[in-house]
């Protein structure tokens, strides 16, 4: 028997035990051998013998306003902590809510998780250290970095008081394996709608995706969507902020430039920063102050960024010496900054961190973008709503004046936002307790035990 037949047997094989298998028994599969494009290597099946017409409940205009009629929502899953957004406060937030051991559910809208650090390719990790080097985020989010040094090509300028910059593919390998690791059941391509609320009590969330519109129970959600989507669907309370989106980009071959050639010309602009590849550099860019929340404005910037980098790119390639640099990729998910934050029980003022204010309910403390100032508190009421209960808020959308925004965003403040939310929720559930109610202390201490840091 050649290879080839064996390749083909062994498709077949397949086809039977494994692939048809996991389609259900009323798979009819379209093998190689019936379809007219033998070689493909495709297979095809009906997975639902009878034709298929989707549940209907189509919205219609009712004297030109339209009207969406009720319906019940199949519930997909019910879990102890659900965790809506799965960026560095997300991903946090659900290994510590699994390790402290209740069932933890991540859902993400995209295919991956990271959230900025990753898909909005902002690489640089800054934040985690405070005056004289000291440094302050530790936890899973220091766990993450450590495991990050362990892996090839995953993390440059990682020593003392210096900020380091990741691969964001790295990134996205580590986190799921961190996540399978602690055992979080997880959905992509899941997008949060709507929040389930009984009075002012959180009680799961509405999500879409490809399998429709379904619920998932839970008996506390923390938002880390970055924008507060849950939280404001459950009707708390928050500010409304515009800021800079831009959209981040990698250009490569940074390594070929003709040093001789370029001598004489004016250097180009936006070069960026260094990434662990060699030669390929990432592009941050500030972008114009907007509404982060507005889908005309996300359009505009979409369109706008893009043909200004690609441009800017060509311009470079047109400068003696750098004939060579080409755009690796733009990030694929826009550079949103700040958009929704929430009015929590305490916020997180530039004051406290001048006059350096020590709270009782301390559940992290935050670091400088440069190690320019000292340590700030970051104070548990600052991830809980003002009346809405039973949802936390983690990461850049919590609890914060204008003028700390920028503090509180940078990926090792969402770090330590979200491994505090992920305990908290979890000893909640464990006491039978709102969240807002939760005895601090415990959680204090579960944080501790977890290895953060809390001053
Ligand atoms: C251009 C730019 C440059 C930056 N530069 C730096 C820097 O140099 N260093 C630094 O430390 N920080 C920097 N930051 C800030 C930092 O990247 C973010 O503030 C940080 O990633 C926020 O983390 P997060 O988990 O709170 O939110 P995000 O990273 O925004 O993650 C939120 C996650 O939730 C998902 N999500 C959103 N809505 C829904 C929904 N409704 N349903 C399901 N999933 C949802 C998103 O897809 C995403 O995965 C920068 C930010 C930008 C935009």
């Amino acid at each position: 028997m050649d290879d080839a037949m064996n390749r083909r047997d062994w498709l077949r094989k397949l086809t039977i035990s494994g692939a048809a298998a996991g389609l259900g028994a009323s798979a009819a599969r379209v093998t190689a051998a019936q379809n007219p494009g033998e070689q493909s290597g495709f297979q095809s099946s009906v997975i639902n013998p009878r034709e298929v017409q989707a549940q209907r409940c189509n919205p219609s205009v009712e004297n030109g306003r339209v009207l969406q009629p009720a319906r019940e929502l199949p519930v997909l899953h019910t879990t102890d902590v659900l965790v809506v957004g799965g960026g560095p406060a997300g991903v946090c937030a659900a290994i510590a809510a699994r390790r402290t051991g209740v069932d933890a559910t991540l859902v993400e809208r995209y295919g991956h998780f990271g959230g900025l650090w990753t898909g909005g390719l902002v690489l640089l990790v800054i934040g985690h250290i405070v005056k004289g080097g000291q440094q302050v985020c530790q936890g899973i989010g220091e766990e993450m970095m450590r495991r990050l040094d362990g892996m090839e090509g995953a993390i440059v300028d990682r020593r003392p008081g210096v900020a380091p910059t990741v691969d964001a593919e790295a990134v996205k390998y580590l986190m799921v394996e961190m996540i399978e690791e602690a055992g979080v059941k997880v959905l992509l391509h899941c997008w949060g709608v709507d929040a389930i609320v009984k009075g002012d009590q959180v009680q799961g969330a509405v999500f879409e995706s490809k399998s429709g519109r379904q619920a998932i129970l839970a008996r506390t959600v923390i938002d880390a969507t970055g924008d507060g989507d849950l939280f404001a669907a459950a009707g708390a309370t928050y500010e409304r902020r515009s800021h800079n989106v831009g959209l981040v980009s990698r250009i490569g071959n940074l390594d070929r430039v003709d040093r001789g050639r370029a001598a004489g010309a004016t250097e180009p602009r936006h070069l960026g920063s260094i990434t662990p590849v060699p030669g390929v550099r990432w592009v941050n860019m500030h972008g114009p102050e907007v509404d982060g929340l507005d889908v005309e404005v996300l359009t505009r910037m979409e369109l706008n960024h893009r043909k200004f980098i690609w441009n800017n790119v060509m311009k470079t390639r047109h400068t003696p010496g750098y004939e060579q640099v080409y755009l690796v990729e733009t990030a694929p998910q826009l550079g949103v900054r700040i958009t929704r934050v929430l009015r929590g029980l305490q916020t997180v003022t530039l004051d406290d961190l001048k006059n350096g204010t020590r709270y009782p309910d301390v559940i992290g403390v935050g670091g400088a973008s440069n190690g320019e100032h000292g340590p700030w508190q970051i104070p548990y009421g600052a991830l809980v709503p003002e009346r809405t209960d039973n949802v936390l808020a983690a990461g850049r959308c919590i609890s914060a004046e204008i003028r700390m925004a920028d503090l509180v965003r940078l990926i090792p403040n969402c770090f330590v936002t979200g491994h505090a939310a992920g305990v908290a929720a979890a000893v909640a559930v464990q006491d039978g307790c709102l969240v807002r109610n939760v005895e601090v202390t415990k959680v204090q201490q579960v944080l501790r035990d977890q290895g953060a840091y809390l001053g």
